[in-house]
């Protein structure tokens, strides 16, 4: 499916607000994958549809993983932000016709990153959280500088900044945050 037939489909089925995150996340991975030497088409496809899990609320969504035979673990059914990625990279495949592992993996893997990711997860990892509809929030400007400049040290802080706002919130926290953060924090020590 070509990325303005999958545009149109998503206006349909997202809210207006988490549309337009939609379209500022594929448009800013662009950027970041002329940045990096990275398949911008990849990007862009990856950035369009990583919140494409997110058309229903986060019940309606597990409700949708069993349905569709996607087990989850016990921490992703008590942390709700999990399942819209893992639901989205199987929509992704099933009903968008995507069959390129890094972009689906991309999108699995946006919420919470994980080591070792490649270089387009990187990409959309960042772009999620920096795109230029996001609210501002302490250290969006480090990260927003960082992700063209030194993008192991932006997927650092972004984890960082995660891990403190969903402990300052008292929200779960998943340990696949924490390993992103130690991992990239280790990255750049070995400088
Ligand atoms: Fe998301
Ligand atoms: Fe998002």
């Amino acid at each position: 499916m070509d990325l303005e037939t999958i545009q149109k489909k998503l206006e349909k089925k997202l809210k207006k607000s988490r549309y337009q995150h939609t379209l500022g996340v594929m448009y800013t991975a662009a950027s970041l994958a002329m940045r990096h030497d990275t398949d911008i088409h990849k990007a862009m496809l990856a950035g369009l549809l990583h919140d494409c899990g997110k058309f229903c609320s986060p019940k309606e969504q597990v409700k949708l993983c069993g349905k569709l035979g996607l087990e989850l673990t016990d921490i992703e059914k008590e942390i709700p932000p999990m399942v819209h990625a893992k639901l989205g990279a199987c929509l992704a495949e099933k009903e968008y016709g995507v069959d390129d592992g890094d972009v689906l993996n991309a999108i699995l893997h946006h919420t919470t990153g994980r080591p070792q990711m490649s270089m387009l997860e990187k990409i959309i990892f960042l772009a999620d959280y920096i795109e230029p509809g996001r609210k501002m929030i302490p250290g969006l400007d480090e990260v927003r500088l960082l992700a063209f400049t030194n993008i192991d040290a932006a997927v650092s802080v972004c984890a960082k900044n995660t891990l403190d706002y969903l402990k300052n919130t008292e929200k779960n926290i998943n340990p696949l945050t924490e390993q992103t953060y130690l991992f990239y924090q280790k990255e750049e020590d070995g400088r």
